[in-house]
């Protein structure tokens, strides 16, 4: 199915939608690229590289309004101007996702859910690797499913998918999807309606067939009402920390079970993922790969031997007896509130940026348990400041993360932690959160 004397526009020329145009001109189509921003240099000199038209700064409609068909990037709300412009027309739209999917044969696993969906899809892409299939991931992460697709098609993808990458589809059918929590999160692209965000995240069962499998966390109650509406009809696996599930995982006496097929039980002490929130994924990941019956042994040993992706409670170093982690990842309340229930020393937190919306009240228990000071790392502290002013001795704010990082060894002694999971997105300070771990990390290694 090429697509031959066809004419392609994409909206948006980040890495999703460099990646269906490229895939679009492979297929035989002319495609031609509009970013309302500007676009990286990387992926302009890779749009110049292969010839494919493009503009940025500005979307010329009389173009768009030219082809066969419109390619939207996720990260284009669907409020903005050109969206509305474009629906109001009969030209298809479609995702990124949707598109590569019709050019490709694998089966696929996607991963949705408020915090966990790159740690789980990376654990599951490693075990189905280490089961020698030829498996590739992307979606929210990586490359996009789109340039996956230019050299070869695989057996399996695994999809990190976004709540905006589940939005835009229509056709597109996971075989195995899993959704590992729902908690407030991009509020502003929902109305502020957390109904509608849930509904979003649920879209990532349509489609599915009797055969498909869903997994989801029976600990969230927000999953399982919004699916008891739903009552949808394929095959269910559930995941608790707490209760025994029939089909599905828990954990018993620090025992994973996992019930797919037959039993397959490990020790959670010997999980590479450490915390319950990764107890959480390990047992999401696990089901798939027994879903697919992936052997036990295999299973086991990719759990434990697993290592985890950059700034997601990663451990830095330990100097003088203080340990320094790095969760620079953690940019809502509920992935900090997983990074501080897991903390077992006294520990001095690191905590601030971009608030999208939070409500600290829900961390001052763990606060008061936990935490002996608190550094502030963001332009505006206010909102923190009151809610834990008076719940530590010591609060500080610090401009950089060198600054941070300095309060924070003098702070601490030896056997203590200390703990970046800012709660908060990164733009004030840093360029991404990547850049915020990065500064972090190196200012400990300077120590
Ligand atoms: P996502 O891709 O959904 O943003 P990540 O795997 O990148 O998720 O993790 C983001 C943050 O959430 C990190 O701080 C991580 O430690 C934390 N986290 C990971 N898994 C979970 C989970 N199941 N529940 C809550 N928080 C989690």
């Amino acid at each position: 199915m090429g697509l031959k004397n066809k004419y392609i526009a994409v909206i948006g020329a980040g890495e999703s939608g460099v990646g269906a145009a490229l895939l679009a001109q492979k297929l035989g189509a002319e495609v031609f690229v509009s970013d309302y921003g500007s676009i990286k240099e990387n992926y302009k000199k890779e749009l110049e590289e292969n010839s494919i038209s493009f503009e940025e700064n500005g979307h010329s409609l009389h173009k768009i309004e030219k082809a066969n068909e419109v390619i939207k990037s996720p990260g284009i709300p669907q409020d903005s101007a050109v969206i509305q412009h474009l629906k109001k027309t009969n030209i298809p739209l479609i995702s990124e996702i949707e598109f590569a999917s019709r050019y490709s044969q694998a089966k696929t696993i996607c991963i949705t859910g408020s915090n966990g969906k790159t740690t789980t899809t990376m654990l599951v892409y490693h075990i189905f690797q280490k089961a020698g299939y030829n498996v590739g991931f992307g979606g929210n992460i990586g490359k996009s499913f789109a340039r996956q697709l230019l050299v070869s098609d695989c057996d399996y993808y695994i999809l990190e998918l976004s709540s905006f990458q589940l939005d835009d589809l229509q056709e597109f059918k996971a075989d195995i999807s899993i959704i590992l929590n729902i908690t407030p999160d991009h509020l502003d692209r929902y109305e502020y309606n957390m109904d509608l965000y849930v509904d979003s995240k649920l879209r990532i069962i349509n489609n599915q067939t009797k055969d498909d499998w869903l997994i989801y966390n029976a600990d969230d109650s927000l999953i399982k009402s919004a699916l008891e509406k739903k009552s949808p009809n394929l095959n269910i696996a559930t995941f608790s920390l707490t209760d025994e599930q029939q089909v599905g995982g828990h954990i018993n006496k620090e025992q994973l079970i996992i019930n797919i097929k037959d039993q397959f039980t490990m020790s959670i002490h010997d999980l590479a993922l450490k915390g319950k929130h990764n107890t959480q994924n390990s047992l999401a990941a696990g089901i798939a790969a027994r879903i697919v019956e992936i052997r036990k042994d295999i299973v086991r040993q990719s759990l434990e031997d697993f290592v985890n992706v950059e700034h997601r409670l990663e451990f830095v170093a330990k100097i003088n007896g203080v340990e320094f982690i790095n969760d620079s990842k953690a940019t809502n309340i509920n992935s900090t509130w997983f990074a501080l229930e897991s903390m077992e020393k006294p520990t001095v937190w690191i905590v601030g940026g971009v608030d999208k919306g939070n409500d600290y009240n829900e961390l001052l228990s763990l606060v008061d348990e936990k935490v002996k000071a608190i550094i502030c790392l963001g332009e505006n502290n206010d909102k923190i400041k009151e809610a834990f002013q008076s719940k530590v001795e010591t609060l500080v704010e610090a401009r950089d993360a060198v600054e941070a990082v300095a309060y924070a060894y003098r702070l601490a002694r030896k056997d203590d932690s200390v703990l970046l999971s800012p709660a908060c997105a990164s733009f004030d300070l840093f360029e991404s959160y990547e850049d915020r771990g990065n500064q972090f990390k190196q200012a400990v290694r300077m120590l």
